[in-house]
């Protein structure tokens, strides 16, 4: 069948197409569609069946993020001979006779689909040997193309090694983001992998290099130190408790003082299966609800123990989410569970217990993040005082003009949003408190952290990146996997930002320079936690929404905190520069930067009529 149906090729009735069937290999492709989606899925499809082989050791190797070459190589028991010529073939498999076995099914896989899909979109060579045997051999398919057996020298166990990913699929291979982008997914789904597997050893290769070695661990909380050492290292706690009837939780969380503003460190693992739920999710979050400021997230990595008959792997080609009989109970289940365990964690970090007594008279509550003023911890501080020259704002027009009690601070004039504000002082080092004479007699309160995320992020977004500073003494920092690997994906971006680093071997970076803003440089232990944000926005998002997610990162790390100490000068360049800016009214992540209280609210407050 060719072309879309002209009048030529299409012969049939009233000019429509006919109906046909479709030939095999087209049929392949179709399917290999599905399950074959990019380089890490071609890995999780190896590696699963790697360990539904009972592999131990396992060494995975890319190159060119997976679409030159991919190996998995196991000592798992090998395929036996006879079973050779069917590997490639569609709905084939060892691990399911009938339609009776779905429901009770205990390997990864049972589709039979895998290698068929793989084959069909690239060129496949195959090498096992099972225990018994003197030798091994080997299976090469080319696209699809009928498999050659011959014999070959290997020790028991199999390799695939996967070559030419999507050659005769180039549509797919535009999909595709940049090979160190496909790197970091491979990199982060095989240490979900070794979550849900932790008595293996997994080795991760990347051209030639080895990214990480996850030696086989006696239990889940071992092994999540091992993948999240900064979260699961000290103070982190396992929990465990019924899931409903046939489940069983068990799981391993980071402690409330530690946060992340991602939710990649949110780990779900059911039987060996790591999958998606963003119901389950939601629970954990919920779990630590009044711990965590909003926009923060836990690390938490948790293994449910299933009756095979109580979830359904079958509901999603790359078995990516399961269905669970009563999800919403389990969600319960879960939350519960780890809130009840969170609770019984000795409280080191002062969280939530900062609020300073109670006040006279409490203000009705504006949406905009309070946690922040409490004392709790800030996420990625900032160093005050550094010697970076402050830039002046270009596009500021406007003038402070004497306020009307001049010893007390300047009066902003209105401009076309803005009313004109006379500026007062702080409370609380993080808002800034005004009064503003539109409508007269207002008051006006500023987040101060907020509006100068504001005004960074702006700056970054039109490529007028901060300025940066040079460290006298570069800093040597331990980069995790995933942050290595986030930064070869988004280094080039960064170094345009300030950041200047380089490989100095063995996991460590050396940081030359930081980028600075307004006197305040970047801290050197931004950059992992900033990598990790990045990397979790690695998975789908458009290139537009990663570029808007860079600057939003960077703003905020350069953004003023809670707590740093601004002279009434940076407060009212703070106003000036807030009042320039596209969007005055919302940080990049949405909050208010400004709350008014009108003078008719103020004089009710005080039952003045
Ligand atoms: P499925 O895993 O759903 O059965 P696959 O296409 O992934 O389907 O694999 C087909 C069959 O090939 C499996 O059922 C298994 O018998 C065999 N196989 C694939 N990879 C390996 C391996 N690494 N070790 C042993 N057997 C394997
Ligand atoms: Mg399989």
């Amino acid at each position: 069948m060719t072309g879309l149906g002209g009048p030529s090729d299409s012969p049939g009735l009233g000019g429509e197409p006919r109906i046909q069937r479709l030939d095999e290999i087209t049929i392949r492709l179709i399917a290999a569609g599905e399950v074959v989606e990019r380089p890490a899925s071609v890995v999780k499809e190896l590696v699963e069946n790697a360990l539904d082989a009972r592999a131990r050791v396992l060494t995975v190797g890319i190159e060119d993020g997976g679409l030159s070459r991919i190996e998995v190589a196991d000592d798992g028991t090998g395929i036996p001979r006879d079973d050779l010529p069917l590997l490639f073939q569609r709905h084939a498999t060892s691990k399911l006779r009938s339609g009776a076995g779905l429901p009770v099914v205990t390997t990864l896989g049972f589709r039979g689909e895998a290698l068929a899909s793989i084959a069909s979109v690239s060129r496949v060579r195959l090498t096992t040997c099972t225990p018994g045997e003197a030798h091994g051999y080997a299976v090469t398919v080319d696209a699809g193309s009928p498999a050659a057996i011959g014999s070959a020298a290997r020790a028991p166990g199999t390799t695939v090694e996967v070559r030419d990913l999507f050659y005769r699929t180039p549509a797919r291979r535009k999909f595709l983001r940049t090979p160190a982008s496909e790197g970091l997914r491979i990199l982060q789904m095989l240490q979900r992998v070794y979550l849900a597997h932790p008595g293996i050893d997994l080795t991760f290769v990347q051209d030639g290099e080895v990214r990480f070695r996850l030696p086989p661990l006696p239990d889940l909380p071992a092994a999540a130190r091992e993948v999240f050492p900064d979260a699961l290292g000290e103070g982190a706690f396992p929990f465990q408790g019924s899931g409903g009837p046939g489940l069983w939780i068990e799981g391993v969380a980071s402690p409330p003082s530690f946060s992340r503003g991602n939710a990649d460190g949110i780990v779900l693992l059911v039987n060996g299966r790591p999958f998606s739920s963003r119901s389950l999710q939601e629970g954990i979050r919920y779990a630590y609800r009044e711990l965590l400021p909003r926009g923060r997230y836990p690390v938490v990595v948790a293994h449910l123990r299933a009756d095979p008959s109580r979830v359904d792997v079958n509901v999603h080609p790359t078995k990516r989410e399961v269905r669970f009989e009563d999800e919403a109970a389990l969600r319960d289940a879960l939350q519960h569970l780890l809130h009840g365990a969170l609770r019984d964690q000795p409280r080191t970090s002062g969280l939530s217990q900062g609020a300073s007594g109670p006040l006279p008279f409490v203000l009705p509550e504006p949406s905009g993040d309070l946690s922040r003023a409490r004392g709790a911890p800030l996420p990625l501080p900032l160093s005050l005082g550094g010697t970076a020259i402050p830039r002046d704002l270009a596009h500021y027009t406007g003038e402070i003009s004497p306020g009307r009690d001049p010893s007390r601070g300047a009066t902003l004039p209105a401009t076309g949003v803005h009313p004109a504000l006379r500026l007062l002082g702080e409370v609380g080092r993080l808002y800034l408190v005004a009064e503003a004479l539109e409508p007269p007699g207002s008051l006006v309160l500023v987040d101060a952290h907020a509006a100068s995320e504001r005004i960074v992020y702006e700056r970054v977004k039109q490529e007028d990146p901060p300025a940066h500073q040079e460290l006298l003494v570069p800093r040597d920092l331990a980069l995790t996997p995933v942050q290595a690997a986030a930064w070869e994906v988004h280094g080039e971006a960064l170094s345009r930002l300030g950041f200047r680093v380089e490989p100095f071997g063995k996991g460590i970076w050396r940081v030359r320079s930081l980028p600075s803003f307004r006197g305040r440089v970047a801290r050197p232990e931004t950059l992992g936690p900033l990598l990790e944000e990045l990397a979790a926005g690695n998975q789908g998002a458009p290139q537009e929404a990663l570029t808007e997610r860079l600057a939003k990162s960077v703003a905020c790390h350069l953004a003023i905190r809670g707590g740093d100490v601004l002279s009434l000068e940076e407060m009212e360049r703070l106003l000036r520069e807030l009042y320039a800016c596209a969007e005055s009214f919302t940080c990049p992540h949405g909050r208010p930067i400004m709350v008014t209280v009108p003078r008719s609210r103020l004089d009710r407050w005080f039952h003045r009529p």
